[in-house]
């Protein structure tokens, strides 16, 4: 294998990493971080000899790339307190990183509640945004001082007056969501007339401490006026509940946002606040603004590698092919799928990208030859490019990664593959089905001092 001359623990020191950074720039740098660890963990297995499982999937993790996600938001979004969505990522070392830069949670269940305080995270820094709660974990949250969640329908108010009276409730609110890649009102959030005329005065006439509103645009947004139009009904709110006497101290924004759209979106963030959340207003009632970003954190920072476990050819007089001159040449099984990490196929409308990683013992991740490589790996019409279809180590049929995709190399089994962010709600989701599966390794590497 090809090795590269810098070792793991010269980069790991933050002299050489800053020197390194600087001379070849950030994104090289943390290219180069990821190549080594890949390199180093796929030699370190005996292909022919090694236990079962030794070549199990695997990530890398670049927190370098949570560091920068979240300087981003810090940059462009100050007013906003990042409450990272532990669902979409529960990897405890991003947590930790998160927490140690000052960002807050979002838990959806009693699991998460305790991983947190787990890590001896203060209860004040948690916010319970699930509408719709078991009662036992509301009792839960009660007893952990848990002490804000958000709401969306009448029953819930009748479970708060019982279980955590006390407790501060945001109202959910349903979002203009058709555009984004995972829809969330459709399940949650109620209409501004419900806030208004049911669930406002009936938490009032409960005695309870109604103290916000709470939205989320999708997951994966593409509208950013519904972020606007969330933000104007948010305060039609805040008006409605202060006449009603209560102290309305926080909007949550929730999540949606994504690094590769985040000037646009956050800039609607910004001029909307002012709008509708002016600075006289926000400083008369002490409002302080919160949001529930996963994906943004997160997605960019892994790197999945499969391995190849099986080739199927395809006679190619029977070859399907929407364009005759790129037949797809063969199956190719790998040990990730569907059920796995990949499960954000189909719980959330990923595509993820297969690259090659190693064929015939040579890696291929990054070099300046592959920059070009990767150029031609996104135009599947380029001549010397192999179209494969990729699929799942399970017996289902609907375990396919990819129905086509052009690889630069005709890859074989032995061969591994790679994907690169795959950070956003792959890990969290994996199942065991076929006694597949279970947590995959991760290799943490760090391209900015932590
Ligand atoms: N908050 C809530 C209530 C959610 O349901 C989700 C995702 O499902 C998130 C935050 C995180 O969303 P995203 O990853 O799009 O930022």
């Amino acid at each position: 294998s090809r090795k590269l001359s810098l070792s793991s623990n010269a980069i790991a020191r933050s002299s050489a990493r800053e020197a390194l950074s600087t001379a070849i720039g950030k994104s090289n740098f943390a290219k180069t971080l990821i190549n080594q660890a890949l390199i180093d963990h796929i030699s370190e297995i005996d292909h022919e000899e090694c236990e079962a499982g030794d070549e199990d999937s695997f990530f890398v993790c670049d927190m370098g790339e949570v560091y920068r996600s979240f300087q981003t938001w810090k940059q462009k979004l100050p007013q906003v307190h990042p409450y990272y969505a532990v669902k979409c990522n529960t990897n405890l070392e991003v947590i930790k990183l998160l927490a140690k830069l000052g960002a807050n949670f979002d838990c959806a269940s009693k699991n998460e509640i305790d991983t947190i305080l787990g890590l001896g995270i203060s209860p004040d820094r948690i916010v319970y945004a699930n509408p719709c709660k078991t009662n036992s974990f509301i009792r839960h949250a009660a007893k952990a001082n848990v002490n804000l969640t958000t709401v969306d329908n009448t029953q819930e108010l009748y479970k708060l007056q019982k279980f955590h009276p006390e407790g501060g409730i945001l109202i959910r609110i349903a979002t203009d969501d058709e555009t984004a890649q995972c829809r969330l009102s459709t399940k949650f959030g109620c209409t501004l007339d419900v806030a208004i005329n049911e669930l406002l005065p009936l938490a009032h006439q409960l005695g309870l401490n109604v103290r916000g509103v709470a939205f989320h645009v999708g997951s994966g947004a593409k509208d950013f006026d519904s972020i606007y139009k969330a933000i104007r009904d948010s305060r039609v709110i805040f008006d409605t509940a202060i006449t009603y006497g209560f102290n309305m101290t926080v909007l949550d924004i929730g999540g949606g946002f994504e690094l590769e759209t985040f000037e646009e979106s956050s800039r609607m963030v910004r001029s909307s606040l002012e709008t509708f959340f002016p600075t006289k207003f926000t400083e008369e009632h002490g409002i302080k603004f919160i949001a529930e970003p996963g994906r943004f954190m997160v997605s960019n920072a892994f790197t999945l590698a499969a391995h190849i476990i099986a080739r199927r050819d395809i006679d190619q007089k029977f070859a399907e092919s929407e364009n005759e001159n790129e037949p797809v040449r063969a199956m190719v099984y790998i040990n990730d799928g569907v059920y796995g990490n990949m499960n954000c196929i189909l719980f959330d409308h990923q595509h993820p990208q297969a690259h090659v990683l190693t064929h015939k013992n040579k890696f291929f991740y990054y070099s300046d030859k592959d920059v070009n490589q990767s150029k031609i790996e996104n135009d599947a019409d380029e001549k010397g490019m192999h179209h494969f279809s990729i699929w799942g180590p399970t017996c289902d049929g609907l375990d396919c990664v990819s129905s086509k995709c052009a690889l630069s190399h005709d890859v074989e089994v032995g061969d591994w593959l790679y994907f690169p962010n795959l950070g956003a709600y792959t890990s969290a989701a994996t199942t065991s089905f076929n006694g597949l599966g279970g947590s995959a390794h991760v290799i943490y590497v760090a391209s900015e001092d932590l």
